[in-house]
């Protein structure tokens, strides 16, 4: 957690804390110097022992058999700056069914002073929305007991604070938390599945939710995965304190398989905000397509699924669509944008969305167990929206997702849907896109795969 906003540089340690540090220096260079709370903190001349001092947690030190060079006495003693800090500081969590209120009561800060805090974040935090574990920091003013700082963080990046102001008015606002960003290059080949190729390669399984995102358009993972198969990405990673916290952006990507060979590549015009930003083919050609290759969002609950047991249960002109045999709770997307105009339970196809994407042509998804609370008859779906999960609704003989594609009120086959890419680079920028596909094409070579295992778990 960064320090409360008016913290001073260096606060002043506590007397615990000098000890404690003196006794692990201490034993760190195999001295004995044990001192209690009334000593003025001064070792006598060379390092005898005065009074004892238990300290459960320090181990006894080894008996050093020969005594090193003794450092100055100021390093080993510093002397206490300047006077106390006007507050007393707490450091809590959140535990489990446990209100901030509850928490900050065994600091003894009143209703009143919590009211003020969740007043002061009004509209920029909500407490209802924070988890057990997250930690907080209050600051009570020493003589009087009333609220001097707050500080919670709901996630490593999620900090908010409210700070006092000259007038006793509170102001509650969003940390900005200081990150690193790197960029690291990622590659691996798949033996059981993605997921244990990701792990293999020393990632998360987040890895490969945004690879399987960036390649929706052309590569369905859950047929076209196969042993053998080798990816390499470029990917932004956040990190705060030299710790991890979370990918950013694929930056490049690239997949060779039995599916095919595809590179992608991010680009942001110069100029145009970051969101503004697309994937494009090495050609300067959109990566995206107006239909996605899959309706079924890659997520951890279906990890090697698609290379276990053949994921499409295939398509019949009596079935009218496509069975996708995938585990319940694995997300649906909408395959491209439109207008819902069905998410109910629609006798045996169970629960029923359907879509509307203009040029009259619909998809419609069955046998769901779950429709989001926002999708509903008339509401706008982006591409690559979460429209349900898949089920085994209505007649259906176990958990699988029912993909129905009409044109013109007549069902087609998916795969044979002609569909057309997004916008290509525009002449202006193609120059700057060029040097950028040039540049991390070089990148993706370079990256060193090892050869995956004869045999691997598929377990995720
Ligand atoms: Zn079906």
């Amino acid at each position: 957690m960064p320090p409360l906003r008016d913290r001073p540089p260096r606060k002043p340690l506590p007397v615990g804390t000098l000890l404690a540090g003196a006794l692990v220096f201490a034993t760190a260079i195999g001295l004995v110097v044990l001192v209690d709370e009334s000593s003025d903190l001064t070792p006598p001349p060379d390092g005898a022992q005065l009074h004892t001092r238990v300290d459960p947690v320090t181990p006894p030190p080894a008996p050093a058999p020969e005594r090193p060079e003794r450092p100055p006495l100021d390093e080993l003693a510093p002397r206490m700056p300047g006077p106390p800090v006007p507050w007393v500081e707490h450091d809590g969590v959140l535990e489990k069914g446990q209100t901030l209120g509850a928490a900050l009561e065994n600091y003894g800060v009143s209703g009143g002073q919590v009211h003020r805090i969740v007043a002061a974040l009004d509209g920029i935090y909500d407490f209802r929305n924070a988890r057990p574990g997250a930690a907080f920091s209050v600051r009570l003013d020493r003589k009087t007991g009333q609220l001097a700082g707050f500080q919670f963080e709901h996630g490593p990046l999620d900090v908010f604070e409210v700070v006092r102001g000259e007038d006793d008015s509170y102001t509650g606002q969003r940390v900005d938390v200081p990150v690193e960003e790197t960029e690291a290059e990622v590659g691996a080949e798949i033996r059981a599945s993605l997921y244990r190729a990701m792990q293999r390669a020393g990632e998360t399984p987040a890895l490969v939710a945004l690879i399987t995102d960036v390649f929706a358009w052309d590569i369905d993972f859950y047929k076209n995965t196969h042993p053998g198969d080798r990816f390499k990405v470029i990917v932004e990673k956040i990190s705060k304190d030299g710790e991890f916290i979370r990918y950013g952006r694929i930056l490049a990507a690239e997949y060779v398989g039995q599916v095919g060979e595809f590179r992608t590549f991010w680009f942001v015009p110069e100029g145009a905000d970051e969101a503004d930003g697309h994937y494009y083919l090495e050609d300067g050609q959109s990566a995206e397509k107006t239909f996605l290759a899959t309706p079924l969002k890659f997520s951890r609950i279906s990890s090697g699924f698609g290379m276990r047991k053949h994921p499409v249960l295939g398509y019949t002109k009596k079935h009218m669509g496509v069975d996708y045999a995938a585990p319940t709770g694995t997300p649906v997307w909408a395959m491209a944008g439109g207008t819902v105009t069905w998410a109910a339970w629609k006798g045996p196809n169970g629960k029923l969305v359907r879509i509307d994407h203009g040029n009259g042509l619909q998809t419609a998804y069955a046998h769901l167990s779950r429709i989001p609370r926002g999708i509903k008859k008339g509401v706008r779906v982006r591409q690559k929206q979460v429209i349900g999960y898949v089920g085994t609704t209505g007649r259906s003989t176990g958990p699988h997702l029912h993909l129905g594609m009409k044109r013109n009120g007549r069902y087609i086959d998916p795969s044979t849907l002609k569909i057309s890419r997004g916008k290509p680079v525009a002449a202006a920028h193609r120059a700057a896109f060029d040097a950028v596909v040039e540049r991390r094409t070089a990148r993706l070579a370079e990256i060193r795969i090892a050869p995956a295992p004869a045999v691997e778990d598929d377990d995720p």
